[in-house]
Protein backbone atom coordinates (compact mmCIF):
# COMPACT_ATOMS: atom_id res chain seq x y z
CA UNK A 1 0.00 0.00 0.00
CA UNK A 2 1.28 3.70 -0.67
CA UNK A 3 -0.27 4.83 2.08
CA UNK A 4 -0.74 3.09 5.94
CA UNK A 5 -3.80 1.76 6.13
CA UNK A 6 -4.97 -0.46 9.06
CA UNK A 7 -7.11 -3.79 9.97
CA UNK A 8 -10.43 -2.91 11.37
CA UNK A 9 -11.11 -6.33 12.24
CA UNK A 10 -9.21 -9.84 13.31
CA UNK A 11 -9.03 -12.14 15.64
CA UNK A 12 -4.45 -12.61 16.90
CA UNK A 13 -5.61 -15.30 19.45
CA UNK A 14 -8.02 -17.74 17.37
CA UNK A 15 -5.20 -16.82 14.60
CA UNK A 16 -2.84 -18.52 17.09
CA UNK A 17 -4.64 -21.23 18.67
CA UNK A 18 -5.93 -21.78 14.10
CA UNK A 19 -2.15 -21.80 13.80
CA UNK A 20 -1.29 -24.66 16.93
CA UNK A 21 0.83 -22.06 18.93
CA UNK A 22 0.12 -20.09 21.73
CA UNK A 23 -1.07 -16.36 21.57
CA UNK A 24 2.08 -14.93 23.30
CA UNK A 25 3.61 -11.48 23.04
CA UNK A 26 6.30 -12.85 20.18
CA UNK A 27 3.42 -14.28 18.05
CA UNK A 28 1.54 -10.76 18.02
CA UNK A 29 4.50 -9.13 17.52
CA UNK A 30 5.69 -11.23 14.51
CA UNK A 31 1.77 -10.69 12.83
CA UNK A 32 2.92 -6.78 13.23
CA UNK A 33 6.29 -7.17 11.69
CA UNK A 34 4.50 -8.94 9.08
CA UNK A 35 1.58 -6.68 8.39
CA UNK A 36 4.14 -3.42 8.50
CA UNK A 37 6.15 -4.79 5.67
CA UNK A 38 2.78 -4.25 3.76
CA UNK A 39 2.33 -0.74 5.12
CA UNK A 40 -0.64 -2.10 7.32
CA UNK A 41 0.12 -0.21 10.68
CA UNK A 42 -2.64 -0.64 13.18
CA UNK A 43 -5.12 -3.49 13.49
CA UNK A 44 -8.24 -3.84 15.87
CA UNK A 45 -8.35 -7.28 17.61
CA UNK A 46 -11.41 -8.04 18.54
CA UNK A 47 -12.80 -10.48 21.15
CA UNK A 48 -15.69 -13.36 21.38
CA UNK A 49 -15.84 -14.71 24.41
CA UNK A 50 -14.86 -12.47 27.95
CA UNK A 51 -11.39 -14.80 28.42
CA UNK A 52 -10.99 -13.26 25.02
CA UNK A 53 -11.93 -10.12 25.39
CA UNK A 54 -9.85 -9.69 28.21
CA UNK A 55 -6.66 -11.40 25.99
CA UNK A 56 -7.43 -8.47 23.32
CA UNK A 57 -6.88 -5.71 26.01
CA UNK A 58 -3.92 -7.16 27.35
CA UNK A 59 -2.46 -7.65 23.73
CA UNK A 60 -3.47 -4.02 23.21
CA UNK A 61 -1.13 -2.41 26.22
CA UNK A 62 1.18 -4.62 24.85
CA UNK A 63 1.81 -3.87 21.54
CA UNK A 64 1.28 0.14 20.68
CA UNK A 65 0.01 -0.78 16.97
CA UNK A 66 -3.15 -2.85 18.50
CA UNK A 67 -6.10 -1.87 19.64
CA UNK A 68 -9.23 -4.07 21.25
CA UNK A 69 -12.60 -4.67 20.99
CA UNK A 70 -14.78 -6.55 23.27
CA UNK A 71 -17.86 -8.05 23.07
CA UNK A 72 -19.05 -11.87 24.22
CA UNK A 73 -20.28 -12.77 20.10
CA UNK A 74 -23.82 -13.65 19.51
CA UNK A 75 -23.57 -17.84 19.36
CA UNK A 76 -21.35 -17.78 22.33
CA UNK A 77 -23.70 -15.72 24.14
CA UNK A 78 -26.02 -18.07 26.39
CA UNK A 79 -22.77 -18.29 29.37
CA UNK A 80 -22.90 -14.99 29.74
CA UNK A 81 -24.53 -14.04 33.40
CA UNK A 82 -24.98 -10.51 34.67
CA UNK A 83 -21.24 -10.94 36.73
CA UNK A 84 -19.97 -11.61 33.30
CA UNK A 85 -21.85 -8.26 31.97
CA UNK A 86 -19.97 -6.37 34.94
CA UNK A 87 -16.32 -7.20 33.73
CA UNK A 88 -17.47 -7.01 30.48
CA UNK A 89 -17.94 -3.40 31.16
CA UNK A 90 -14.72 -2.94 32.94
CA UNK A 91 -12.93 -3.95 29.94
CA UNK A 92 -14.79 -1.95 27.43
CA UNK A 93 -14.08 1.26 29.83
CA UNK A 94 -10.29 0.46 29.33
CA UNK A 95 -8.49 2.63 27.03
CA UNK A 96 -7.22 0.96 25.05
CA UNK A 97 -10.67 -0.32 23.52
CA UNK A 98 -11.85 1.46 20.66
CA UNK A 99 -15.34 -0.55 20.69
CA UNK A 100 -17.97 -3.07 21.91
CA UNK A 101 -18.03 -5.72 19.20
CA UNK A 102 -18.42 -8.27 18.22
CA UNK A 103 -22.46 -8.30 18.60
CA UNK A 104 -25.71 -8.61 16.91
CA UNK A 105 -26.95 -11.71 15.32
CA UNK A 106 -26.08 -14.81 13.62
CA UNK A 107 -28.82 -17.01 12.17
CA UNK A 108 -26.82 -18.76 10.18
CA UNK A 109 -25.28 -21.68 12.94
CA UNK A 110 -28.27 -23.36 14.69
CA UNK A 111 -26.46 -22.87 18.01
CA UNK A 112 -28.10 -19.88 19.89
CA UNK A 113 -32.23 -19.09 19.79
CA UNK A 114 -32.79 -15.62 17.97
CA UNK A 115 -34.85 -14.97 20.80
CA UNK A 116 -31.90 -15.06 23.42
CA UNK A 117 -29.36 -13.65 20.89
CA UNK A 118 -31.87 -10.40 20.13
CA UNK A 119 -31.88 -9.64 24.28
CA UNK A 120 -28.39 -9.75 24.60
CA UNK A 121 -27.30 -7.68 21.47
CA UNK A 122 -29.82 -4.75 22.98
CA UNK A 123 -27.46 -5.02 26.59
CA UNK A 124 -24.16 -4.84 24.08
CA UNK A 125 -25.82 -1.77 22.32
CA UNK A 126 -26.68 -0.16 25.80
CA UNK A 127 -23.12 -1.06 27.06
CA UNK A 128 -21.52 0.41 24.10
CA UNK A 129 -23.80 3.92 24.60
CA UNK A 130 -22.52 3.89 28.21
CA UNK A 131 -19.26 3.46 27.89
CA UNK A 132 -19.50 5.86 24.76
CA UNK A 133 -17.61 3.64 22.17
CA UNK A 134 -18.79 3.06 18.94
CA UNK A 135 -20.33 -0.86 18.05
CA UNK A 136 -18.96 -3.37 16.10
CA UNK A 137 -21.67 -5.39 14.70
CA UNK A 138 -21.64 -9.22 13.51
CA UNK A 139 -24.52 -9.84 10.95
CA UNK A 140 -25.16 -12.92 9.39
CA UNK A 141 -28.33 -13.87 7.29
CA UNK A 142 -29.81 -11.26 9.95
CA UNK A 143 -30.02 -8.24 8.06
CA UNK A 144 -33.93 -6.67 8.78
CA UNK A 145 -33.44 -7.91 12.45
CA UNK A 146 -30.13 -6.14 13.46
CA UNK A 147 -31.56 -2.87 11.71
CA UNK A 148 -34.43 -3.06 13.36
CA UNK A 149 -33.35 -3.29 16.66
CA UNK A 150 -30.79 -0.67 16.40
CA UNK A 151 -33.45 1.51 15.45
CA UNK A 152 -35.77 0.35 18.51
CA UNK A 153 -32.75 0.97 20.61
CA UNK A 154 -31.69 4.07 19.39
CA UNK A 155 -28.01 3.53 17.96
CA UNK A 156 -25.11 4.66 19.72
CA UNK A 157 -22.96 7.60 17.66
CA UNK A 158 -20.29 5.21 15.66
CA UNK A 159 -21.89 1.84 14.41
CA UNK A 160 -20.16 -0.28 12.26
CA UNK A 161 -20.90 -3.33 10.34
CA UNK A 162 -17.66 -5.95 10.62
CA UNK A 163 -17.70 -8.01 7.02
CA UNK A 164 -20.41 -6.62 5.48
CA UNK A 165 -22.34 -9.25 3.88
CA UNK A 166 -25.44 -7.12 2.05
CA UNK A 167 -26.20 -5.83 -1.15
CA UNK A 168 -27.06 -2.34 -2.30
CA UNK A 169 -30.39 -1.73 -0.43
CA UNK A 170 -28.86 -2.49 2.87
CA UNK A 171 -25.53 -0.54 2.32
CA UNK A 172 -27.64 2.18 1.40
CA UNK A 173 -30.14 1.92 4.50
CA UNK A 174 -26.85 1.36 6.51
CA UNK A 175 -25.39 4.53 5.13
CA UNK A 176 -28.40 6.83 5.29
CA UNK A 177 -28.36 6.14 9.39
CA UNK A 178 -25.07 6.79 9.54
CA UNK A 179 -22.85 3.77 9.83
CA UNK A 180 -19.81 2.41 8.64
CA UNK A 181 -19.57 -0.51 6.26
CA UNK A 182 -16.54 -3.06 6.62
CA UNK A 183 -15.48 -4.94 4.09
CA UNK A 184 -13.72 -8.54 4.48
CA UNK A 185 -12.28 -10.51 2.04
CA UNK A 186 -15.68 -11.86 0.49
CA UNK A 187 -15.29 -8.37 -1.91
CA UNK A 188 -12.50 -10.55 -3.94
CA UNK A 189 -14.94 -13.71 -4.58
CA UNK A 190 -15.87 -14.27 -7.94
CA UNK A 191 -18.91 -15.99 -6.44
CA UNK A 192 -20.32 -12.45 -4.42
CA UNK A 193 -21.05 -9.97 -7.07
CA UNK A 194 -23.73 -8.37 -4.48
CA UNK A 195 -20.95 -7.56 -2.12
CA UNK A 196 -19.25 -5.76 -4.84
CA UNK A 197 -22.32 -3.79 -6.17
CA UNK A 198 -22.80 -2.67 -2.72
CA UNK A 199 -19.48 -1.38 -1.86
CA UNK A 200 -19.63 0.43 -5.16
CA UNK A 201 -22.64 2.45 -3.81
CA UNK A 202 -20.92 3.76 -1.13
CA UNK A 203 -18.33 6.89 -0.28
CA UNK A 204 -15.02 6.34 0.64
CA UNK A 205 -15.59 7.97 4.00
CA UNK A 206 -17.92 5.29 4.66
CA UNK A 207 -16.00 2.19 4.40
CA UNK A 208 -13.23 0.06 6.32
CA UNK A 209 -11.67 -2.92 5.47
CA UNK A 210 -10.69 -6.02 7.81
CA UNK A 211 -9.37 -9.33 7.27
CA UNK A 212 -11.88 -11.29 9.57
CA UNK A 213 -8.55 -13.20 9.94
CA UNK A 214 -7.93 -16.08 11.41
CA UNK A 215 -11.48 -16.63 8.75
CA UNK A 216 -11.37 -16.73 5.36
CA UNK A 217 -8.10 -15.46 3.12
CA UNK A 218 -8.80 -13.07 0.40
CA UNK A 219 -8.75 -14.68 -3.36
CA UNK A 220 -5.93 -15.51 -4.71
CA UNK A 221 -4.87 -16.61 -1.54
CA UNK A 222 -7.95 -19.06 -0.46
CA UNK A 223 -7.45 -21.92 1.68
CA UNK A 224 -4.38 -19.93 3.19
CA UNK A 225 -4.34 -19.21 6.81
CA UNK A 226 -5.33 -15.79 6.91
CA UNK A 227 -3.64 -12.35 8.54
CA UNK A 228 -3.21 -8.86 8.58
CA UNK A 229 -0.50 -8.50 6.38
CA UNK A 230 -3.07 -9.93 3.69
CA UNK A 231 -5.14 -6.82 3.66
CA UNK A 232 -3.79 -5.32 0.55
CA UNK A 233 -5.98 -7.51 -1.75
CA UNK A 234 -9.08 -6.26 -0.08
CA UNK A 235 -7.99 -3.19 -0.12
CA UNK A 236 -7.55 -3.45 -4.09
CA UNK A 237 -10.46 -4.91 -4.99
CA UNK A 238 -12.52 -2.56 -2.91
CA UNK A 239 -10.33 0.80 -4.92
CA UNK A 240 -11.18 -0.55 -8.19
CA UNK A 241 -15.25 -1.60 -7.94
CA UNK A 242 -15.61 2.03 -6.40
CA UNK A 243 -13.10 3.54 -8.98
CA UNK A 244 -10.75 5.53 -7.08
CA UNK A 245 -7.40 5.24 -6.52
CA UNK A 246 -6.05 3.25 -3.45
CA UNK A 247 -4.08 5.71 -1.93
CA UNK A 248 -6.90 8.08 -1.44
CA UNK A 249 -8.81 4.86 -0.25
CA UNK A 250 -6.32 4.49 2.38
CA UNK A 251 -6.45 8.11 3.54
CA UNK A 252 -9.91 8.19 3.86
CA UNK A 253 -9.86 5.15 6.07
CA UNK A 254 -7.33 6.75 7.93
CA UNK A 255 -9.57 9.80 8.34
CA UNK A 256 -12.32 7.58 9.63
CA UNK A 257 -9.80 5.54 11.83
CA UNK A 258 -9.34 8.66 13.50
CA UNK A 259 -12.60 10.32 13.68
CA UNK A 260 -14.54 6.50 14.37
CA UNK A 261 -11.99 4.97 16.60
CA UNK A 262 -9.50 7.81 17.76
CA UNK A 263 -6.62 6.74 16.42
CA UNK A 264 -4.25 8.03 13.80
CA UNK A 265 -2.02 5.63 11.51
CA UNK A 266 1.51 6.63 10.87
ZN1 LIG B 1 -18.12 -11.75 12.93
Amino acid sequence: MQAPAFEAHCSLDAMAHRAGVEPTHEFVAGVMAQARTVNVTRVITVGDTLASSAWCVQAAHEHPDVYAAVAVHPTEITRLTDAGYAELERLARDPRVVAVGETGLDYYWDRTAPADQQKHFRRHIDLAKRVGKPVMIHDRDAHDDVLRILREEGPPDRVVFHAFSGDVAMARACVRAGYVLSFAGVVTFTNAPRVREAAASVNADQILVETDAPFLAPHPFRGRPNSPYLLGQTLLTLATVMGIDPAGLCRAMARTAYTFFGFNLT
